[in-house]
Formats: C-alpha cells, structure tokens, sequence
C-alpha cells in the first residue's frame, strides 16, 4: 500500500451570459437546474472518494491524498455560495486532505497513520486524530504545518461576489482565488462581451484582500481585436500595483461558431499581428519579472512559492480527477471525461445509466506516457529534469529522443543545460512548433 497525491477539480458550468469568445463547457439561462446538479456532484465526489467508481481505477490500491482542488467553470461565483460549502464538506468527508511532499519530508507519513487515514478515521490536516497517530506530533498547529494546507481555489468573476459570499469562501477553507479581469480598459471588456468593468473588479479585488485572501490570481488576456501594445502595458501596470501573488497570461483564441470568430469572418474585426501580439506577451514578461515575479510556465507568472500546486500537478503528469458535467480525469494512466451537458449528466445518474457518463478517450503505454511527459514538462520555464525522466521511466530521454532533440536544439527551440531540457526564449515563441515533436 503506497500514498499518491492527486488533485480535484469540480466543474461549475453555469454563466449569466455567454462572453463574445467563449467556447467552453458553459451555459447560460440553466439557474433552474443548479440544485440537482451540485447534488449530483456530491454524489460522484463520494462514489470517487470510496473507490466505487472502478472502471478506470482497477488496481488502485494506494491511499490518495488531496493536494489541491479546483472550482472552475464557468462560473462557480455565480451559485449560491451554500453550494460550495457543501462541495467542499464532501471533499473533506471522503477524501484525505493534504501534502504528502510535506508529510515525507517531515518523515510523519508511517505505516499506521497510512491505514487509519485509509480508513476515514482522520481527515483533514486540522483533524486531532492525526496528532494522536504521529508520534513526534504534539499539536494541532505542528500537524498543520507539517502536512501543509492543500490548495482550494475558486475561480471568480469580478461582480458576481459580495462580502458575505467571500466570506463564506473563506470560512469553508477556499484559501486562493482566480479573478478573470482579462483587460482593465472597460471598451475591450466590453468587446469580449464579460459582464464586468475594471471598477468591478476593484470592488471584487479590494473586498478579498479585507476578508483576508492572501493568494490571489488575475487573468490577463492579449491579442484582443483593437487591443494595442499601450492598452497593454496599462493594464500590466494596473495589476503589478495591485500586487497579486499570481498572474495567468493568456492569447486569445477564436474558436468557429463564437460570436468574435465570426465577426471576424465578417471583417468587422481585426486581430493585432502574430508579430504585436508577441510584442505583448514579451512586454508582459519583462515587466513582471522586473517586478519581482517569476515566469514559471509558459502563461504563468508568481511570487516565490505562490505557483499554482494544481496547474504544476497537471504539468507534471500527476493524477487528478474532475468531477461535474465536461470535467476531464487522469488517473492510472487513463484519460476520461464526464459527459458534456449538464441536462446529460444529470439525466444519466437519475436513470441508473450513471456510465454514460464516462467518455474513454486514451491508456497510456509507457511511450505515450513519456511523450506526453516530455510536451507537458516543456511548458514549464524549468522544462524537464533528466534525472526526475530517468527515474520516473528508466530511461534516458536524450537517448531516446535524440533526433527531435537534435533537430530542435539546432532550430534553437530548445536548450540543453545541465540535467535540464528547456524552450529557449525562440521556443516560447515557437512552442507549437516543439509540441509537434512529441505528439
Ligand atoms: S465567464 Fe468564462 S466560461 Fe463563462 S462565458 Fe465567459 S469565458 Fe465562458
């Protein structure tokens, strides 16, 4: 019997109106079918958290514990917030809370712990029980610094929380927050069709920081049509002002069939140049990191020891399960999904038909699984360590990727150094082009 971390992500896809580029899993005008849904969603965190969902989980004999847990959506601040306590109840009821890199190195993780914690007898890290099984523990406070909290993080929509809803984040253990403020220029909100201004987001932004959020990230988006370098260089300034611990940084996309794709295929529109829309991204970069935050992935930018434990779980090829209508799971090398609807969703758990719920889409073998070690890593300024490759499959990946390396190092794509293997600064420019190599 091992111990394993994973990550939890539970989906929320409900929006008060759709935004102008939005192609995810989101629906609008659905409020009616909120409370089955999360009933719903109770009731998969539970059969997961009592491993009796075994169709991808055979051999699983290793107690899992719950290093991180993600509500996105959509748009989880829109539901009453009573909904997310309850999430998060069921969480902490069936799952181990906590992080087993800080329960090894402070040496705490032994045998018997592992089997009462299997058992449910304790479960999260504030739980007395866990005192009382770990010898050289005496407090409650030791306990907790010593397994470390797990990372809960809501995402928000600036205008859609008040006090009394952040509050009740806070008091049911939500410890990070994700606002999408994505411009602070009100004419280019507008143009991508979010139901908030910059002033909202102050509001939302000030109003945690009272409450006592102390991680906070903000999304920022470029190449949105009539976006220029200057309305970027304001709102990076707006938001290092701010001092939020993390910022996501992301080029917009025009999915077919989304209103902006198709004013663009109307020529109503027009998207800034390959050419401007790098220019942002390195602008975007230089002032960060003159600001003291570290680029840590391609998108994605923190203050020392704020990077986010759920998107580097992800990066890192660790196992997370997602819970709710079109959430994605990884586990035992097997890659699923849930149903993408949430009338689907519901309708299959109340016909028995719950099954239908799980959409197959791939097991790993060992080659596949390398591949994809190798794209997910590179995303990662780190890029991948030789050595964590070695152990994790016994193999040596400059070996056996020798001709893609080969060819990238020499279009200067990416870099070897030491035991690491990297993008270079062409290569975050160019990353399409290295993912190619190892899909
Ligand atoms: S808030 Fe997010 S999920 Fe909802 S419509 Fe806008 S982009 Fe899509």
């Amino acid at each position: 019997m091992g111990t394993k971390n994973i990550g939890i992500y539970v989906h929320i896809p409900f929006c008060k109106k759709k935004c102008e580029y939005c192609d995810f899993k989101s629906y609008t005008g659905k409020e009616s079918l909120i409370e089955q849904y999360i009933k719903w969603v109770k009731y998969e965190l539970q059969e997961v958290g009592e491993g009796n969902r075994k169709d991808y989980e055979e051999g699983r004999d290793d107690l899992v514990i719950v290093k991180s847990i993600y509500i996105g959506g959509g748009t989880p601040s829109i539901i009453p917030s009573k909904y997310i306590s309850e999430i998060l109840e069921t969480i902490k009821q069936y799952f181990v809370l906590g992080d087993i890199d800080n329960l090894e190195k402070n040496n705490i993780m032994n045998d018997e712990l592992i089997k009462q914690l299997f058992n449910h007898q304790s479960i999260d890290n504030t739980n007395n029980n866990i005192a009382n099984l770990a010898n050289n523990i005496k407090t409650t406070e030791d306990v907790a610094n010593k397994i470390g909290n797990t990372e809960i993080t809501i995402e928000v929509n600036p205008g859609t929380v008040d006090e009394a809803k952040l509050k009740e984040y806070k008091k049911c253990g939500i410890n990070r927050l994700s606002i999408g403020l994505q411009s602070t220029n009100d004419r280019i909100l507008k143009t991508l069709g979010r139901i908030h201004t910059y002033t909202d987001f102050l509001n939302t932004y000030n109003t945690a920081r009272k409450i006592g959020f102390e991680n906070i990230n903000v999304d920022l988006m470029l190449g949105i049509p009539n976006q220029t370098i200057e309305d970027v260089e304001e709102s990076i300034n707006n938001i290092i002002k701010l001092s939020p611990e993390h910022i996501s940084t992301y080029s917009l996309i025009l999915e077919e069939g989304t209103p902006l794709y198709n004013k663009l295929e109307a020529n109503e529109i027009t998207l800034p140049s390959d050419e401007i829309e790098r220019k942002m991204y390195w602008l975007v970069k230089t002032k960060l990191e003159e600001a003291g935050y570290t680029h840590y992935e391609i998108s994605n930018f923190a203050k020392k020891g704020y990077e986010s434990k759920h998107n580097l779980a992800c990066w890192n090829q660790e196992e997370y399960i997602g819970i709710g209508a079109a959430a994605h799971s990884y586990t035992n090398t097997v890659r699923y999904s849930n149903a993408d609807t949430i009338e689907e969703y519901i309708n299959n758990y109340e016909t028995g038909n719950e099954v239908d719920n799980i959409i197959f889409h791939e097991k790993q073998n060992k080659t596949s699984k390398m591949q994809e070690f190798m794209l997910l890593g590179l995303r990662k300024i780190d890029g991948v360590h030789i050595q964590d490759f070695k152990n994790k499959f016994g193999e040596n990946p400059i070996f056996l990727y020798r001709k893609e390396l080969e060819k990238l190092v020499n279009e200067n794509l990416v870099e070897i150094d030491g035991d690491t293997i990297k993008l270079t600064n062409q290569g975050l420019d160019l990353a399409n082009l290295v993912w190619e190599e190892f899909v």
